[in-house]
């Protein structure tokens, strides 16, 4: 049985699909929701949701919360004796999740779909994954969560055309993705945010105000813990309450503090910005305008924070879209994929596409001025956002004359210098003897797939050596034999676009009508075949799938209009 795991920060939720629909499953509580905490009980049993979030209050040095955070960190969590790293207090809670959902579901779970926000680096997702492997879990797939959301939200739909952009604040992180649903089809066209902003920070902000207000110091862990619940009351109150007052007590004397709402909102004024420039990058990289989105998606519990929604609302001119509990989405979309997984008929003519979330690239070096050089230099070969799966080529030469070999330096990251990103590998590719530089070539083509496998080919075009280097993210979860396997389905891809049928019949055609006409149209012609020329460069499917259906449209314009 396949389950979807929204694995968060704040609360983790487990669910399946059966029937055509999704179902939550409920823990022991009766809840959805499992808190993300893990605590040591007194006789050293481990305590995992809410039976740990009361001890956060009461044992705070024998809890453990938003470890998410830390997850791909060397970052290490003390339980009274015991150490433990983010990735395995997170598989002791889909260990606990994976039980609930055995009891209630009656079968064994063996196999999972786990979301991880969009902007978690390669790192991070292989942490991930390993909680899921020490859980006992194989992990069918990683789910973007705002991929997750579109899923749940696409089958609520009909079929039309339908762009959208998720807004999801969680706990500790913040996505934003832009996608577009058509026939069917989910994609995600761009999507940027922020490992560390979520509705932990806002809570940081009341407390921060209580210490000012009250003019109280340090707290014991035992008081900070207090306090911090305490402040997640007075945050949920400020939704509707005119004037808030929270604290905690401290022997004798109770120590609070009052805020009203629009005190709140000054001060969180600095966390809301934050929230702005994500959409903007993410708008920016999709090539779409706020107008003419068709719904704004609010997901993840802090946007249950009227701030937010009022800055949403602002921010895109229309109120945002939240038939399903915004904490649930992910999960029902995990549940959903994992309903996909499974072959469930329901869902056969949703196709799922995803994004790359940093550009891949290699290192290079930049002429200045003749003989100087720049070195560790980033230069893009798949560029963040791009859909995937991907192959992309750039062509490289040597600096020098008779230079021996050609260092391929293998970097993820936005940075112009490599030292800034994070490498993932590196190889050598011998050059021949005797090279001039200048006419020495050698292509380099990353192909990118949504199991995280990059594969790097270098080819050196004067000799027809070839050299390879493959990259999986997924430590050991893959055999070899599902590597090459998953490898050789993406072989179509290799072949560049302008050597690809539909393009060169389009080249074609559109050659043919610039030979036949004369003047204004023939020079209109050869304007639309230069760009076209120039997208098929670029090597975005999307992109040229666009611009070859607008050059058909010309075409035909042109064709049938007599
Ligand atoms: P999630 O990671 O999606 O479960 O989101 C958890 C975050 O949502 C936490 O920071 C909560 O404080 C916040 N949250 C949940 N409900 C509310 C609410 N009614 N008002 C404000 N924040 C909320």
């Amino acid at each position: 049985m396949i389950v979807g795991i929204d694995l968060g920060t704040t609360n983790s939720l487990i669910g399946v699909f059966e029937k055509g629909s999704t179902t939550l499953i409920p823990n022991v509580f009766g809840q959805n929701l499992t808190p993300s905490v893990v605590g040591i009980s007194d006789e050293g049993e481990v305590l995992i949701g809410a039976a740990a979030t009361d001890r956060l209050v009461t044992n705070p040095q024998l809890t453990a919360s938003a470890f998410k955070r830390s997850m791909g960190t060397s970052q290490t969590f003390r339980l009274g004796s015991q150490k433990f790293r983010p990735e395995e207090l997170s598989a002791l809670v889909i260990k606990s999740l994976v039980r609930d959902a055995e009891i209630y579901l009656g079968r064994r779970v063996t196999e999972a779909v786990i979301s991880v926000p969009a902007y978690f680096n390669d790192t991070q997702r292989n942490a991930t994954r390993a909680a899921a492997e020490i859980a006992g879990l194989k992990v069918e797939r990683l789910i973007n969560e705002p991929t997750a959301a579109a899923l749940a939200y696409g089958l609520h739909d009909d079929k039309r055309e339908n762009t959208f952009l998720v807004f999801d604040v969680g706990g500790g992180t913040f996505d934003v993705s832009v996608i577009e649903l058509f026939e069917g089809v989910v994609e995600v066209r761009a999507s940027a945010g922020d490992n560390y902003l979520g509705g932990e920070d806002f809570l940081d902000v009341l407390e921060a105000i209580w210490h000012e207000k009250t003019k109280v110091g340090e707290l014991s862990s035992t008081l900070k813990a207090q306090l911090r619940q305490a402040a997640e009351q007075a945050k949920r109150c400020l939704n509707r309450d005119q004037v808030v007052s929270f604290g905690i007590q401290r022997n004798d004397s109770f120590i609070q503090c009052s805020i009203s709402p629009s005190e709140y909102e000054s001060r969180i004024a600095p966390l809301l910005m934050r929230l702005r420039r994500p959409v903007e990058l993410a708008l920016r990289d999709a090539r779409i305008a706020v107008e003419s989105l068709d719904e704004v998606v609010l997901v993840g519990g802090a946007t249950r924070m009227t701030s937010i929604q009022r800055l949403v609302a602002k921010m895109f001119g229309k109120l945002p879209l939240r038939h399903i509990e915004p904490d649930e989405v992910v999960a029902r979309g995990a549940a959903v994929q994992a309903g996909l997984k499974m072959r469930s008929e329901e869902l056969d003519d949703i196709v799922l596409t995803d994004v790359c979330p940093y550009t891949l690239g290699i290192e290079s070096s930049r002429e200045l001025a003749p003989g100087d050089y720049a070195h560790g230099i980033m230069s893009p070969i798949i560029e963040r956002n791009t859909l995937i799966p991907a192959s992309r080529l750039q062509t490289y030469s040597p600096i020098h004359d008779n230079q021996r070999v050609l260092s391929i330096g293998v970097y993820q990251g936005e940075a112009r210098q490599v030292s800034n990103n994070i490498k993932l590998g590196e190889f050598e590719v011998q050059l021949p003897r005797g090279n001039v530089a200048e006419e020495t070539l050698v292509d380099v083509r990353f192909t990118y797939d949504e199991n995280g496998i990059l594969e790097v080919i270098a080819t050196v075009r004067n000799t027809g050596d070839e050299k390879r280097l493959v990259i999986t993210r997924n430590s050991g979860q893959m055999s070899k034999r599902e590597i090459e396997a998953a490898l050789k389905s993406l072989e179509k891809l290799k072949i560049h676009p302008r050597d690809q049928d539909e393009n060169i019949a389009m080249l074609n055609r559109a050659n043919r009508i610039y030979e036949q006409r004369l003047g204004y149209e023939r020079e209109q012609i050869g304007k639309l075949i230069d760009q076209f020329e120039l997208i098929l460069e670029g090597q975005d499917p999307h992109e040229i799938r666009e611009f070859r259906l607008e050059l058909q449209h010309c075409l035909n314009a042109l064709e049938f209009r007599e």
